[in-house]
């Protein structure tokens, strides 16, 4: 079983960490992700050792003990040196900026919370501790959110759907012949859905600013 964990590094389930949770795990250092580098980059986690040498073989080519005798296909998955040095210091200070995120998220919370909102805002179930890799609304409906992402954009705050379209509506899956009104809770978050700013750096300012252009929007919508 293989876990994609590309938006929970620092996740923890149940007293586990999120890519120990299957035979193997896969994270995303792409920029937008809790631990992101400036480019492209990711990691395979696992305990499996046979496992790690076969990933490791597969990373370089397929590579061999002797480097040009390739034993199985591979890719070129190196992890770019430039992205290792910027992402090595970045994972001493994760576990602090996780710490800033779950604040963060925190206050996002109380502030809407506290302004009644009716957008419909991310839980975490007890047992677990989320990465917040972002924090993600419900508006009422398509029209509502497009008015609050204006709104914002207004204000010079960016807005981000992930993602605008379920996966049995992507070309990719067409041959499965989903259609439209198979996976209607899929599809309704999908028309519904939207991130507000996320990082370990917002200010109470920055919150607040935030919070008080969604209350007006909330109503005016
Ligand atoms: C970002 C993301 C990926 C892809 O990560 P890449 O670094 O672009 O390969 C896969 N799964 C999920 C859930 C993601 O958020």
């Amino acid at each position: 079983m293989i876990e994609d964990a590309a938006q929970s590094f620092g996740v923890e389930y149940k007293g586990r960490m999120a890519g120990s949770l299957a035979h193997a795990g896969c994270t995303s250092f792409f920029p937008a992700k809790p631990l992101g580098c400036y480019g492209d980059g990711g990691a395979v986690l696992t305990d499996s050792d046979d496992l790690a040498e076969i990933l490791k073989s597969i990373r370089i080519h397929g590579k061999g003990k002797d480097k040009y005798d390739n034993v199985r296909p591979g890719i070129n998955g190196r992890l770019d040196t430039l992205q290792a040095a910027i992402l090595l210091p970045k994972l001493d200070i994760f576990p602090h900026e996780l710490v800033s995120r779950r604040r963060i998220a925190r206050n996002y919370t109380d502030l809407l919370t506290a302004q009644n909102t009716s957008l419909i805002l991310p839980g975490v179930f007890s047992g677990m501790k989320s990465a917040w890799a972002q924090y993600s609304i419900l508006a009422q409906d398509a029209r509502a959110r497009q008015a609050i992402q204006d709104r914002l954009q207004e204000n010079s705050i960016p807005t981000a759907v992930y993602y605008p379209t379920p996966l049995h509506l992507q070309t990719a899956f067409a041959h499965l012949g989903n259609k439209k009104g198979d996976f209607p809770v899929s599809e309704d978050c999908a028309e519904r859905i939207f991130s507000i700013p996320m990082h370990p750096y917002l200010t109470v300012a920055d919150l607040k600013k935030i919070c008080s252009i969604l209350h007006v929007d909330n109503h005016a919508a």
